[in-house]
């Protein structure tokens, strides 16, 4: 069980879309929730959060973790959070290419060790593209 006696986000609302007339979309989600994604900048419990909501397996909007999720897929993160963070790896054929690395953040999930070069490779090549909504995750920069 998570305890998060001690953790920044304790009794904040504002990590999870409200209950309201809109339905939550990735634009509103990053609009209502993105600023909350600072609390998770020095919260040791980021792995742990994410192990216990497992937002990618139930579809998670909010923050999580240290990532801004919508419907289980991470439209932005702290340039601080790591893939080391996440679930453990599958082992894949495609492991050892850029294919391998891509397929380890569709199903997010941490880098094996032979796609860990591609994946920094792909951070590389976005470090300065602004976040964008869906597909690939993006970094917010960091917001502390
Ligand atoms: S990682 Fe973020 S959402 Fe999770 S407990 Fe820490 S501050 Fe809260
Ligand atoms: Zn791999």
């Amino acid at each position: 069980m998570l305890d998060l006696t001690n953790a920044p986000c304790r009794d904040r609302p504002e990590l999870a879309p409200g209950a309201g007339d809109e339905p939550p979309t990735p634009r509103l989600t990053r609009e209502k929730c993105g600023p909350a994604l600072r609390l998770c900048a020095a919260c040791p419990l980021r792995a742990q959060c994410i192990a216990h909501v497992r937002p990618h397996k139930c579809g998670f909007t909010g923050v999580c973790g240290g990532r801004l999720w919508f419907d289980g897929q991470i439209i932005g993160q702290l340039a601080t959070a790591h893939h080391s963070e996440l679930p453990a790896p599958v082992n894949r054929k495609a492991c050892g290419s850029a294919a391998g690395a891509r397929a380890h953040r569709r199903a997010v999930e941490q880098q094996c060790d032979n796609c860990a070069s591609f994946h920094a490779r792909y951070l590389a090549s976005i470090s300065d593209t602004p976040a964008l909504i869906g597909g690939e995750q993006l970094s917010f920069g960091d917001l502390t």
